[in-house]
């Protein structure tokens, strides 16, 4: 993999004789791989140059990528002015964090309306694409993707790139959680332990350094990292290099070289660490030492989040009231909705609004000490489910004891003062993160009945047998799908009868689209997995076989949907009439056999 900086600085673009060395323009990285898949990281003014080095060297139509961590002004103020949106015939896919209540499209069209610049999104001549993401991991051509929220006063992600045996992690803007962290000292934990797992074992890291922790104190909550911090989570990730990124603007050449020398310093013999220098170029190759595996990203997907699953309830519950007010104002502030405990009887209570989606907990309420309230909602509080998150506020870092914290089941902690912009972007990041399960289906009305067809049947669990298997092969060549099946759904999982293009012998129930299928007579059709709410972060559809076409016709014994025959794609697309017949006169086939 090779890459190339193109703006390296923070905040502004800081041209002039005292920047020559490592760069004036914003935020912008060009990154190939072998096999020639272009990505460019962020689009702030070094994306000018960029733009322009392409359209001199061009092979067209050019095909590209752009990631964008948020849209913060440093890192899309160079995205009118990329030349080649303008080439007709090129086709460019623009990434970046989704909003709650607006697409990527329109927060760039904002910054290109008519007061602000002379041209208009609609005006670029090449076919661009955007695309809204969350949290989750998704390929770009041979280069898998995983995206990971950061700490940051807006929505932000970061990326972690793989391909050809190389990772590299573009981390900016991200400010530590701890503020032992923050001043390189103290152990990682939570939040902060999590962020150094994305960078696990990275050949190179590219991260926001903006401060050093001595400058840190007057810079909290302003989103960004010490340079002590990502030295230090950096050696801890077990990455190789380390490039120093997002130079504060007030910090000349000679001012960053001591700050690097100070940070090799502090990093030692195993981790290579410089300063990101626009022009540079660095090829990214794979370690003669074997790297520890990345750790697996906990939930996956590229998904755009429908409305209705944003309509989400957050639970305040705290005594200090300053802190109430402004976490009330962070909430609502995005049209999420708003529930108030005054006690933790009231947090303890099963909730009126339904699921909750976020519990945010005062380190005092009632006179209880919070730790021990999120204890007692994990061990069987019924207002959420184990996997609900819960923030604890602390008034104070001395308030914050993060060990304690993980060991009562806290997901996160916000730690006063805050502004209320910053704690905003932590309730998005958390509703978002929740909004993206995908739906199990509910059992069908007729479960018991069902299950006792099924299992008097004795089939499960019996070898493949070649009666079934020539159904699922006929299957696979008469709808031209490269998957089909006949699943039995069993209590918890479902089994495979037959399987032709498939390598798995079950999957848990909650995974299945079979156990939709069973609760209705008609084929069930998802023609795109990735669109539907009810599928998007299904870890088959994020992750593992990636499916994206379903369709599905429920086979019956002794008058019970026991299971189905299914057919399954990597790609969407329809199901035309035809391939209904079909499905539905090969299902007959498995039915008569099962019967
Ligand atoms: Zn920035
Ligand atoms: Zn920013």
């Amino acid at each position: 993999m090779r890459l190339r900086f193109w703006g390296t600085r923070g905040s502004i673009a800081k041209p002039g004789p005292a920047t020559v060395r490592f760069g004036g323009n914003t935020s912008c990285v060009e990154v190939r791989s072998a096999a020639g898949t272009l990505l460019v990281l962020d689009c702030g003014t070094g994306a000018h140059g960029l733009g322009h080095a392409l359209v001199a060297n061009r092979t067209r139509p050019y095909r590209g990528h752009i990631l964008i961590t948020h849209t913060h002004w440093d890192h899309i103020q160079g995205f009118p002015f990329f030349a080649p949106l303008f080439l007709p015939g090129d086709e460019w896919d623009v990434y970046a964090p989704r909003g709650l209540r607006e697409s990527l499209r329109d927060t760039l069209a904002g910054q290109m309306q008519y007061t602000y610049f002379p041209v208009s999104l609609e005006q670029f001549a090449a076919t661009v694409r955007y695309h809204d993401l969350v949290e989750g991991v998704f390929s770009i051509g041979d280069v898998q993707v995983s995206a990971r929220y950061l700490n940051h006063p807006a929505l932000t992600l970061g990326y972690r790139l793989e391909v050809d045996g190389v990772s590299v992690v573009y981390a900016t803007d991200h400010e530590p959680h701890s503020r032992a962290l923050a001043d390189g000292r103290g152990d990682l934990t939570g939040e902060d332990r999590r962020h150094a797992e994305f960078l696990t074992g990275a050949d190179l890291v590219i991260h926001d350094a903006q401060y050093t922790a001595a400058e840190y104190p007057t810079k909290v909550g302003w989103g960004h990292s010490t340079v002590e911090s990502v030295v230090r989570v950096s050696r801890a990730a077990g990455a190789r290099r380390l490039a120093l990124y997002h130079h504060d603007p007030m910090r000349d050449d000679d001012a960053l070289g001591y700050v690097v020398e100070a940070a090799q310093a502090q990093a030692g013999p195993a981790l290579d660490v410089f300063a990101a220098a626009e022009g540079m170029t660095v090829d990214v190759t794979p370690s003669a030492v074997p790297r520890a595996p990345a750790a697996k990203a906990p939930i996956t997907a590229r998904t755009s989040v429908p409305e209705e699953m944003l309509d989400q309830t957050v639970l305040l519950a705290l005594d200090q009231p300053d802190l109430r007010e402004r976490l009330m104002e962070a909430v609502m502030a995005d049209g999420l909705k708003l529930a108030t405990a005054p006690d933790t009887d009231a947090v303890l209570r099963p909730s009126p609004t339904g699921t909750l989606s976020l519990l945010m907990l005062g380190s005092r309420l009632g006179g209880r000490d919070g730790l021990e309230v999120a204890r007692a909602v994990r061990d069987g509080g019924e207002c959420g489910d184990k996997d609900m998150p819960i923030v604890l506020v602390a008034a104070d870092e001395a308030e914050a004891d993060r060990a304690a914290g993980a060991a009562a089941g806290v997901t996160d902690w916000l730690v006063a003062p805050f502004s209320m912009l910053y704690a905003r972007t932590r309730v998005r990041a958390w509703a978002l993160r929740q909004a993206c399960r995908w739906i199990a289906a509910a059992a069908p009305p007729d479960e018991v009945e069902r299950l006792r067809a099924l299992h008097e049947r004795g089939i499960l669990d019996t070898p493949p047998e070649e009666r079934f298997d020539r159904i699922t092969r006929l299957a696979r060549r008469l709808l031209d799908v490269p998957t089909a099946m006949v699943t039995l759904v069993d209590a918890e999982r479902q089994w495979f009868k037959s399987r032709s293009g498939f390598d798995v012998t079950e999957t848990a129930r909650d995974l299945a689209f079979c156990s939709y299928t069973i609760q209705q007579d008609e084929i069930f059709v998802v023609p795109d997995a990735l669109a539907d709410p009810r599928f998007a972060d299904n870890p088959v559809v994020a992750e593992g076989p990636r499916l994206r076409f379903y369709a599905g016709r429920p086979v019956h014994v002794a008058g019970r949907r026991v299971g189905t025959l299914c057919v399954a794609d990597n790609r969407p697309r329809q199901l035309a009439e035809d391939d209904k017949r079909a499905l539905d006169d090969l299902a007959a086939l498995v039915e008569k056999e099962l019967a």
